[in-house]
């Protein structure tokens, strides 16, 4: 039998973190993974350019987290900064875009890998190695024996990267429900006449969550970071879990308000006047004001309105109606575009966790790290930042033990 001081089972960003951190105080460290290669799933983020953090301030960055009080500490522990340096230390470079995200200045998620291997170099790799069972005193699959054990084995979602639901149960911790997060939504309505076409700084809307950004159409729904980030919200609002539902129906509507910028009331203002001051254009026209062009068709059908109405002929009840479709356009949703899901909504209870260490409140020396646990963010670097800084941590916490 094969003996370390720590096995970090998982090799994806929070796995290679915590066993980098772990051998610069530990001599011995194992890294299994069960795929023949390391971090697959980081390979694909951002669209392949890796959209590794968000250079919001820490105090600030934290209030997008729904569990902010338990990542304070590795947040704080190990800050966007220091990720950044930390690869920066290997010669890599960072461009800022919108809202804060950082991408490698080479726009390849492969250059992050590339770092991140080259810090490997005094831990021991297992690769091929799906760890199976982990014994009282932390036999692992018969084979390797730990002192301590960090597992970071990732959410249940993109089973070709090595995630999937089964992995769970190597845990034997208590789990919250498992969700999809992070998800695109199928529409009952075919939307293949406008996928592809964007709509830009709209608000969409479920019950009472409100999230501003794009939309995205998509052949089979909605996509894109408005619909992606309030489907965290949606999925934690339905009563399901991925342990035990193997299918899941729903049924909701999501509404979007395409002209946030003026209320219904200034709306039935500025068409009162335009209406009369332009009467002769008509309404396709005049609605390239409010709209993407090539929506508006789209837009006036499903609102049962003739585009070649000229202004001044409108009557009360369909300008009504176009004001409800602007500030309330509906979508029925009946389900989740599972296999696009980038996060997992769930996982080990923090509340068994220590958000100092990452070490089990229940068994000694098991440490957790990445989306293993109960943590999650919305688009834009948030949930690469749990990984490293939560992988940081515990592989700090095991080695100093
Ligand atoms: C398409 C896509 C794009 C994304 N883009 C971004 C982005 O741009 N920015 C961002 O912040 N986040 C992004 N994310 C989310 C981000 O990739 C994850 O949050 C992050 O990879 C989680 O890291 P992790 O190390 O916890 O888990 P993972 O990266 O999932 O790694 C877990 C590893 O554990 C291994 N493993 C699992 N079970 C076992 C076992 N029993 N034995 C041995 N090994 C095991 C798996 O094979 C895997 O290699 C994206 C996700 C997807 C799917």
């Amino acid at each position: 039998m094969e003996e370390y001081d720590i096995a970090v089972i998982g090799g994806g960003p929070a796995g290679i973190m915590a066993a980098i951190i772990a051998s610069r105080n530990s001599s011995s460290v194992i890294l299994l993974e069960k795929n023949q290669d390391l971090g697959r799933k980081l390979l694909m983020t951002g669209g392949g350019r890796c959209n590794i953090t968000n250079l919001k301030p820490i105090k600030k960055l934290l209030n997008f987290y729904p569990q902010k009080n338990f990542l304070k500490h590795s947040l704080f522990s190990f800050t966007n900064e220091m990720l950044l340096s930390f690869f920066e230390d290997k010669g890599l470079d960072f461009i800022e875009e919108d809202d804060n995200r950082i991408f490698p200045r080479t726009e390849k998620s492969s250059d992050i890998l590339k770092v991140l291997i080259d810090y490997l170099d005094d831990v021991v790799i297992s690769y091929n190695f799906e760890v199976k069972t982990i014994t009282e005193d932390f036999i692992i699959n018969d084979k390797i024996k730990a002192n301590k054990i960090i597992i970071a084995t990732g959410g249940a979602t993109y089973p070709q990267t090595g995630c999937n639901i089964e992995n769970y149960s190597i845990t034997s911790h208590p789990l919250t429900d498992i969700k999809y997060g992070l998800v695109p939504l199928i529409t009952k309505k075919d939307l293949s006449s406008i996928a592809g076409i964007t709509l830009y700084d709209v608000v969409v809307s479920y019950k009472k969550s409100k999230v501003k950004g794009n939309v995205l159409f998509s052949h089979v729904g909605l996509t894109g970071p408005g619909i992606i980030n309030l489907s965290n919200e949606i999925s934690q609002g339905l009563t399901y879990n991925l342990l035990d539902d193997k299918s899941l129906d729903v049924n909701f509507e999501v509404a979007i308000d395409l002209y946030p910028n003026l209320t219904r009331e200034q709306l039935n203002e500025k068409f009162n006047a335009d209406f009369q001051l332009k009467g002769k254009i008509m309404l396709k026209n005049y609605l390239k004001l409010f709209l993407t062009n090539n929506f508006i068709d789209f837009f006036l059908k499903e609102s049962n309105l003739d585009g070649e109405t000229q202004l001044s002929r409108i009557d009360k009840k369909s300008k009504n109606r176009l004001i409800e479709n602007l500030k309330r356009f509906t979508f029925e949703i009946t389900g989740f575009n599972e296999n696009l899901s980038k996060v997992t909504i769930g996982g080990v209870d923090l509340d068994n966790v220590n958000p100092k260490t990452m070490e089990s409140t229940i068994i000694p020396n098991l440490y957790f790290a990445g989306e293993v646990l109960d943590l999650h963010g919305p688009t834009g670097g948030y949930n690469l930042q749990i990984a490293f800084s939560t992988g940081y941590l515990a592989g700090f916490s095991a080695s100093e033990k």
